[in-house]
């Protein structure tokens, strides 16, 4: 007999362990669990969207002929943690092995090698056979350097696999890289699809949720018609539906924001991915075959920036998550310490950019790359928010969100919390960044060409005070030299007033 634990997010349809005919004495384990649940404030969305999703595989392997044994949240036999439930399942099915894939999160894999011993069965582990890379490529690629940077693993991970590379190696095009042809503000006549949404039926699971006491944040407007894919075909239609609609401008609007839509040009696929129900490489070959299919359509850079963030950026995060931990989750480079307003649970601020970017991520779990990253977390980097509270919002709130890529993104490449591992500046902008990439400055009540007095846009201020503050920290960063000698050029009276606003914003947060 045979328990095999698949955790909520290893719902690999493809797995080698389903290549063989269901036998009788293989059990296939899934578990709702509080432990689970309440690690971190989860997105009620997101709740519903991990749960959905394993009880449609559970389904997938009972109709395939696979026994399973399902513990649901509201089982009364349910002891709530990965160790009690499983300890149950051994008393049950007196099992010779355990066997379990290797988690993407270093908790749940320090857990899993502590049981081993401990529940009076043999434990091994197996590969969940879903990343283009293993675990440790990026530690082996990176030794003995002192910064990882994604370049020249993401093309080596081209070459290795195939991607847009000629039969000698080479990049197709001649360039590994087109962010340059990238990455344009959208103009205000762009024709934007409409996104893909589903609209299942999840009112039963949202109110069992409810009832169990489960402590989330944002909001289900209607649980009748939940929009994120839950089953490996929903998956799929929502990759046929990018290819198509999205893919021909993915790269050029990729930094693009606006009040307009809240998906643009993206792919929405990274939950589809992060449970494991569509792999990096049918994502990326389906969108290959699409480019090689409409030509005239679909250009080399549009394609190249979306390979270049799975094939690249995915598998580096993910790489580095596992080089640095469990030491990175404690990095705190800037020694900051501010909590985070209220308002980011509620999205209720006279910021448009933060306004949008909260209420929209709160409304539906979701924001894409440049919102998280040049107006959130802009926002939290330049107000000195301490990285463990950043990290545990973002961990809450987005769907997608699974500590090995939302922890390298957030305490790395967003806050700059390990000084520079993840990525080679901090993030931060003034107004006319956000300006110059949304529509979000017109209407806003502070004006974003302003930088002190009444109705001046708080990124301005704030911007010069974080430089300010940690000069000695950044002055010698090659890529951030510019801003020291305008800083230091600047009329006295004008850097006096800068810094003296930027402290009155800092001491009224709540009242932004
Ligand atoms: C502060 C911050 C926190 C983030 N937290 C998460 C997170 O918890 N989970 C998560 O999956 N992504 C995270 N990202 C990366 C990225 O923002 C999301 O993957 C993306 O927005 C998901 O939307 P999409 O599927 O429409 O992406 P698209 O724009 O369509 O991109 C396609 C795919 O590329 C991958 N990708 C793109 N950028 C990255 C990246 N930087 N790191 C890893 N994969 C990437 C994703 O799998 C994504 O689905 C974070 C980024 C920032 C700046
Ligand atoms: S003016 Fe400032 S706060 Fe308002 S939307 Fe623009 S950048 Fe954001």
């Amino acid at each position: 007999m045979t328990l095999r634990l698949l955790l909520g997010d290893q719902l690999n349809h493809h797995h080698s362990w389903f290549d063989a005919p269901p036998q009788p004495s293989v059990v296939y384990v899934l578990m709702e669990v509080r432990q689970e649940t309440d690690y971190a404030h989860h997105h009620i969305q997101k709740v519903m969207a991990f749960f959905g999703a394993m009880r449609a595989f559970a389904e997938h392997l009972r109709q395939a002929g696979h026994r399973v044994a399902y513990v649901a949240l509201d089982d009364p036999d349910n002891r709530q943690s990965i160790e009690g439930n499983l300890r149950l399942l051994v008393e049950e099915y007196a099992p010779e092995w355990l066997e379990y894939q290797f988690p993407d999160e270093f908790r749940l894999d320090e857990l899993m090698l502590s049981l081993a011993g401990k529940l009076g069965v043999k434990v091994r582990a197996y590969d969940s056979e879903h990343f283009l890379a293993d675990r440790l490529a990026v530690a082996r690629h990176f030794t003995g350097r002192k910064t990882y940077l994604l370049e020249s693993f993401y093309r080596l991970e081209r070459q290795r696999h195939g991607y847009l590379v000629t039969p000698e190696g080479q990049p197709e095009g001649g360039r590994w890289n087109f962010d340059a042809d990238n990455r344009q503000a959208l103009p205000k006549d762009a024709v934007l699809p409409e996104p893909f949404v589903v609209e299942k039926d999840l009112t039963d699971l949202h109110r069992m949720i409810v009832q169990a006491g489960v402590r989330t944040m944002g909001q289900c407007a209607d649980p009748s018609r939940f929009i994120w894919p839950t089953t490996r075909a929903e998956c799929q239609q929502l990759l046929e539906h990018f290819a198509h609609h999205a893919l021909p401008l993915f790269g050029r609007y990729e930094d693009a924001m606006t009040k307009r839509h809240w998906l643009l040009y993206h792919s929405r696929l990274s939950f589809a991915m992060n449970v494991k129900l569509l792999s990096p490489a049918e994502v990326i070959e389906r969108c290959i075959a699409e480019y090689r299919a409409r030509p005239d359509e679909i250009t080399l850079p549009q394609i190249e920036g979306f390979v270049r963030q799975i094939a690249g950026w995915r598998e580096y995060v993910r790489g580095l998550y596992w080089a640095l931990m469990p030491d990175f989750g404690r990095k705190n480079h800037f020694g900051h310490q501010t909590p985070l307003p209220s308002w980011f649970w509620t999205g209720e601020t006279d910021m448009a950019c933060l306004r949008h970017a909260l209420g929209q991520s709160l409304e539906l779990a979701y924001a894409h790359h440049i919102q998280r990253l040049m107006v959130i977390g802009n926002f939290a980097l330049l107000i000195g928010a301490d990285p463990d509270e950043v990290d545990a919002w973002y961990l809450g709130v987005y769907i997608d969100a699974i500590e090995w890529v939302e922890m390298p993104n957030t305490r790395g490449m967003s806050q700059y919390a390990d000084g520079g591992l993840v990525g080679t500046k901090p993030y931060v902008s003034s107004a006319a960044y956000i300006q110059r990439m949304s529509d979000y400055c017109q209407g806003c009540k502070y004006d974003y060409k302003k930088k002190t007095g009444e109705g001046a846009c708080p990124f301005n201020s704030l911007y010069w005070h974080f430089h300010a503050r940690h000069r000695h920290l950044l002055e010698r960063n090659p890529r951030i030299g510019h801003v020291y000698p305008t800083w230091d050029k600047m009329p006295a009276e004008n850097r006096a007033a800068l810094l003296d606003h930027a402290e009155h914003v800092l001491a009224h947060l709540e009242e932004l």
